[in-house]
């Protein structure tokens, strides 16, 4: 499949210039419905990309609200595109993430908001993450 237009959008609406790097990481992220581990991405970019590079791009795709980070229980940081309308700086990525116990993939539950927390007087929260784990639906 060619995701060519659409990795065009995406740099175009965040004043991105198109490189062979953002390129490439945005393919992985469009030809892959989950989320995508760090090591993952340097694994499958590492012939043509230092590590260096794929940090930056990963780094300036968080920033630009372009992909947003997942946190997993063993602390592989993971990361998803966003679908919230998330812009520059503002991540409004309040949906919860479910981390398949059998095939090890983490998928984005889009639609299933994360719950209020009701916190103690006195506690201001700034980040809340759900991560759900269990069978997907294609490993059932
Ligand atoms: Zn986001
Ligand atoms: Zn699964
Ligand atoms: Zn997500």
């Amino acid at each position: 499949m060619n995701f060519d237009a659409e990795i065009g959008e995406i740099l175009k609406r965040n004043q991105l210039s198109v490189t062979a790097g953002r390129k490439k990481i945005l393919e992985l992220f469009l030809s892959r419905n989950g989320a995508l581990a760090h090591a993952d991405i340097e694994k499958r970019t590492g012939e043509k990309f230092d590590r260096v590079t794929v940090y930056r791009t990963l780094h300036s795709f968080l920033d630009k609200g372009i992909i947003h980070t997942i946190p997993t229980p063993d602390n592989s940081i993971r990361y998803a595109l966003c679908k919230d309308n998330c812009s520059e700086g503002h991540h409004h990525d309040n949906h919860i993430h479910f981390l398949c116990n059998d095939c090890g993939s983490t998928i984005c539950l889009d639609d299933v908001h994360i719950p209020d927390v009701k916190l103690p007087t006195g506690f201001k929260p700034q980040q809340v993450e759900v991560l759900v784990s269990g069978i997907c639906k294609d490993c059932r």
